[in-house]
């Protein structure tokens, strides 16, 4: 019965301790020794779209880094919003985490009264793995041949117009609504299970228009199978030096970059979250991921925008920009 006793408070004791190191971040061995096995990334679009194509550049960087392979999972639905959804219910241990975007993490909570995610308190953020400026797109056959004659155009026939996305929720949805709403339209939208395949269907001709993150579209732009109207920042983009800004353009109210980034379930280790925060930044800094992310249009972040507390900000501040703009472009069609 004693040394029953004297047992139990040694457990006791233990489990106390270990309660500690957990709570100082000094995880136990499992975090210590992480990753034993392949990392499950959930892309919460199709494949070939900008947010699986910038998780396949930085996870094959990641990879090396970690020792341990990171496997792309395509959970499409719902603008994004699933996939994040299945992120969120995912076990804290490291092996699933996420890339969300500007949609997923900022856009969906005005967009989705019952959200089954809070961006901010259902994860641990884990960093900015690239901005990507929005452009405008249309199939190559699209009669105006700028962005001024692009708005009278629109306005003229909106009703014989298809403008594809991909959800509700998503980058492409949101930022198209900010242009909808600049031009007082509302053409038949038509949804994708990501950019990749809206894209697709822009050179197909089977869609007019639409608004996308410019990783998607570089090439397409550069040979001929679709046109770019303007791009949504100050500058413009190295990659696409040809398109304007949409304030040379002549349409100065359209302001429209987005951004992916890695995350992870809550309450993932401490040291884990570390490792997988200082991967990405090693990936951000090799010279051949670069090269593949600039080539594609995007804006590779700084130091001082990598990891876990600048992301956390970005998140909270672009709730706080898209939220307004948002309510103010509803009702949604
Ligand atoms: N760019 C997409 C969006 O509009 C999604 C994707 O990455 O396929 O949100």
């Amino acid at each position: 019965m004693e040394k029953k006793n004297i047992l139990m408070s040694k457990f006791k004791h233990l489990t106390g301790a270990l309660a500690g190191l957990v709570a100082l971040g000094l995880a136990p061995a499992a975090a210590q020794n992480y990753p034993t096995r392949p990392i499950t990334v959930i892309v919460p679009f199709a494949a070939g779209g900008p947010t699986d194509v910038i998780a396949r550049i930085v996870g094959d960087h990641m990879s090396k880094t970690l020792g341990q392979t990171l496997v792309i999972e395509n959970v499409v639905g719902a603008g994004g919003t699933t996939g994040i959804t299945r992120a969120k219910r995912a076990k804290n241990h490291g092996y699933t985490i996420a890339m969300g975007h500007l949609g997923t993490q900022a856009a969906a909570p005005a967009l989705y009264p019952n959200l089954q995610y809070d961006p901010l308190n259902d994860f641990e953020q884990i960093g900015l793995a690239a901005g990507t400026p929005i452009l405008i797109l249309a199939k190559k056959d699209f009669p105006p041949k700028d962005l001024k004659e692009f708005v009278t155009y629109v306005k003229a026939n909106e009703s014989k117009l298809n403008m594809a996305h991909a959800g509700v929720g998503s980058v492409s949805f949101t930022t198209c609504l900010l242009l909808n709403h600049i031009l007082k339209v509302k053409p038949t939208s038509i949804p994708y299970q990501g950019t990749g395949p809206s894209i697709n269907a822009l050179v197909g001709g089977q869609v007019d228009y639409m608004c996308d993150q410019i990783v998607n579209a570089v090439p397409q732009v550069l040979g001929g199978t679709i046109k770019a109207y303007a791009i949504g920042t100050e500058e413009r983009n190295p990659a696409l030096p040809n398109v304007p800004t949409s304030k040379e353009a002549g349409l100065p109210e359209f302001q429209a970059s987005a951004w992916n980034a890695l995350i992870a379930p809550k309450d993932t280790p401490k040291p884990i979250m570390e490792k997988l925060s200082a991967a990405l930044d090693k990936a951000l800094d090799d010279e051949a991921t670069r090269k593949r992310l600039l080539e594609l249009g995007s804006d590779i972040p700084g130091k001082n925008r990598r990891g876990g507390a600048a992301l956390s900000a970005l998140v909270k501040s672009e709730i706080d920009k898209w939220t307004p703009v948002i309510k103010a472009a509803g009702p949604l069609n």
